[in-house]
């Protein structure tokens, strides 16, 4: 099975992550397994899973059967809010269902401030790192006051932060922070879950025109071209297959600022400042 040529990018620790994976958020159960070896036939090396997708196991056994090397895939996964006061266990649960001795990256789901636990959950994730079954930790979900604590308290900087992120709703403040801090941004809900136009906007719809593509190729170019992480959720191998064709083409300046320009300033997602899901 041959690899996409999917471009990695350079993490904070030394490490490297593909720019393009795929999410797997919602997949159905029992469809799981079938739509991850659908991925790594396609080509895709990067599966985006967590504890609370309830589909850790049916990854872990597509991974398995797919018989590509280990140190050819990358995996992540990621510590439920009701663990955070049990990180080491849960993270051990996590690598069992997978059938992994190591993660590429382990993340903090959500910050879950009203509990003042993640700062714990973060020590115990930094204990995880050195002990090599994380290759990278991150966080996911964490405003600026939430990775400030992390940096004040620890000193050790997230590899990356997984945040809603999508021409809607693009978190510049939060970005401008991560960048200055070398957090990488993992935009989840790239192209903004499938609950909005976005796929049907005029500016979306030109640049598509232009570049004979999809308008979601357009959205998640829009992305890459920023330098963030995707994964975006596709149940179908040809929506696989086309969202991973971002690599060959370039959005002018003019387009990237008509895209820029569809900001909303609200999120569609919880808001992570009072989600409070256990
Ligand atoms: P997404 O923006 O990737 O949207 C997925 C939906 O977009 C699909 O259900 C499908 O309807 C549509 N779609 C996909 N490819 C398309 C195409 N080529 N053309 C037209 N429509 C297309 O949203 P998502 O799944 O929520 O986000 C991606 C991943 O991010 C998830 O699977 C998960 O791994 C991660 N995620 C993380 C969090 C978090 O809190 N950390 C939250 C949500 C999602």
């Amino acid at each position: 099975m041959t690899a996409l040529p999917i471009p990695n990018t350079a993490l904070n620790d030394g490490n490297e992550i593909p720019q393009l994976g795929l999410g797997v958020f919602l997949v159905e159960p029992g469809e799981a397994e079938r739509v991850v070896t659908d991925a790594l036939e396609t080509g895709y090396r990067h599966i985006d899973t967590a504890r609370i997708y309830e589909n850790e196991a049916e990854v872990g056994r597509a991974i398995a059967s797919s018989g590509i090397p280990r140190d050819e895939l990358f995996v992540t996964t990621k510590l439920w809010n009701s663990d955070q006061t049990r990180a080491g266990e849960a993270f051990e649960e996590s690598l069992d269902r997978l059938g992994l001795d190591r993660v590429d990256l382990y993340l903090i789901h959500w910050p879950q401030p009203m509990y003042g636990e993640a700062l714990g959950a973060w020590r115990s994730l930094i204990e995880i790192a050195e002990s090599g079954r994380a290759t990278s930790i991150g966080v996911s979900n964490f405003e600026i006051e939430d990775l400030q604590q992390l940096l004040d308290e620890t000193g050790v900087v997230p590899a990356v932060n997984q945040i809603e992120l999508h021409p809607l709703h693009q978190r510049r403040a939060l970005g401008e922070f991560c960048a200055e801090h070398g957090i990488a941004i993992e935009a989840w809900g790239p192209l903004s879950q499938g609950k909005t136009d976005l796929l049907e906007r005029p500016e979306v719809v030109a640049a598509a025109e232009v570049h004979e593509r999809t308008p979601a190729q357009i959205v998640l170019r829009w992305h890459v071209q920023q330098g963030r992480i995707v994964f975006p959720k596709t149940q179908r191998r040809e929506r696989m297959v086309e969202n991973a064709q971002l690599f060959d083409f370039t959005l002018s300046d003019a387009e990237m600022t008509a895209i820029d320009a569809l900001e909303l300033g609200t999120n569609l997602g919880p808001d992570p400042r009072t989600f409070d899901v256990r």
